[in-house]
């Protein structure tokens, strides 16, 4: 039996690196959480701790597929989201952005759910617009080894506004930029991850490029609550929405910022720059502090402590 304001919400990629946060927020709002994921990227690891709420369920179920369920209201975030893992097999990145949307699309419109899309600053490409703004349309490569994962995101929020203009359906579209965090992969190759495992384990920090090219990076609770600000807002509120941390810095600065709070001794080395690697991202946040009333709040030093622990911690067991 549920109480008559329990949601039963639907997390794709909830066994993830953002999923299993975004999990463990809903129930602590008291709701029921059915999370839907492969195991691709995500592991059982980063739900264990969930495993014996009864509040909470575990489907293994790969969203290129049907999917037949009730529920409330979804959050679509399955999809790798790091160049490594997106690029392993790319057709399949695809598939997951583009059919898993219509698939989630499809749900939504059958069960009238509120659907959530967790889209990226990947849409902007390499962008000659800094920082971006929502209303930017990007510079995207469509044939390139990033475009997998950039042109199956562009077309996700393309189908996403026409089920919301065809269909009417209640649509919630955020532009993820780079977060990072506890639960992280340690090995999934992104620059945060990679950077604290090497300067624990005493390894060389791998810098692509000079280390000039720029990102910001927010702390996984500061994006967890701007997720839930923008599904509590009304239907005229579609998005998309950035969500991010403006803190701009470059690569070089983040691998000496994370060698000094880790008090190792390794050394920093370059490797070659991936192909079309933007060379700098920030989100212009405006519309997420006037519409949803949302800022980040965890500064960079602050949020690295808690993810160096994490790893720490993790590497020892
Ligand atoms: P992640 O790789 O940790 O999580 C993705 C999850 O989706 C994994 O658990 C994986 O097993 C699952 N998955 C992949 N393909 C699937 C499929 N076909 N069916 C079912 N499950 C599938 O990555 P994350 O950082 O947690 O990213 C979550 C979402 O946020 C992704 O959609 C990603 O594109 C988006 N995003 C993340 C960031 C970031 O900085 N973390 C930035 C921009 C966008
Ligand atoms: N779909 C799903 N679960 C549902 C309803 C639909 O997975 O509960 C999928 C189904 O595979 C369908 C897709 O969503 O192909 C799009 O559904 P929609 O109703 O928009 O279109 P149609 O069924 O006409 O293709
Ligand atoms: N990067 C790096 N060393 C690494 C991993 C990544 O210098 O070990 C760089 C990468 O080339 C990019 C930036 O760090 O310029 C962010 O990379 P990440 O894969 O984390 O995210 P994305 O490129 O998707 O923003």
């Amino acid at each position: 039996m549920r109480y008559a304001n329990t949601k039963k919400v639907l997390v794709t990629g909830g066994a993830g690196f953002l999923g299993s946060h975004l999990c463990e927020k809903i129930l602590d709002q008291g709701h029921e959480v059915l999370c839907v994921d492969n195991f691709f990227t995500g592991t059982r690891r980063n739900i264990a701790h969930l495993i014996d709420n009864p509040r909470f369920e575990m489907m293994r179920h790969d969203i290129t597929f049907p999917l037949y369920v009730e529920v409330d209201e979804i959050y679509n975030l399955a999809c790798p989201a790091s160049p490594v893992h997106y690029q392993f097999d790319p057709v399949q990145t695809t598939k997951t952005s583009v059919v898993g949307a219509i698939n989630m699309l499809g749900l939504a419109k059958r069960v009238k759910a509120k659907v959530f899309q967790a889209s990226t600053s990947e849409v902007y490409g390499d962008p000659e617009v800094h920082p971006q703004p929502e209303e930017y349309w990007g510079r995207v490569n469509p044939i390139g080894f990033r475009s997998c994962y950039d042109e199956g995101k562009r077309c996700a929020e393309t189908l996403f506004f026409d089920y919301y203009r065809q269909h009417k359906l209640p649509i919630k579209v955020v532009r993820i930029f780079n977060t990072y965090g506890p639960r992280m992969h340690p090995n999934d190759g992104r620059v945060v991850s990679n950077f604290i495992v090497q300067a624990l384990k005493g390894s060389d920090l791998t810098i692509y490029g000079d280390g000039s090219q720029t990102r910001s990076f927010c702390y996984v609770d500061d994006l967890i609550d701007g997720f839930l600000a923008l599904m509590e807002t009304g239907p005229e509120i579609t998005g998309p929405i950035n969500i991010g941390n403006p803190g701009e810095f470059t690569m070089l600065q983040l691998a000496e910022l994370i060698i000094e709070m880790t008090n190792s001794s390794s050394k920093i080395v370059t490797r070659p720059l991936p192909p079309d690697d933007p060379r700098q991202r920030r989100p212009d946040i405006s519309k997420a502090k006037a519409l949803l009333g949302w800022e980040p709040t965890v500064p960079l030093r602050a949020g690295l402590s808690r993810t160096i622990n994490y790893f720490d911690h993790y590497i020892r067991n």
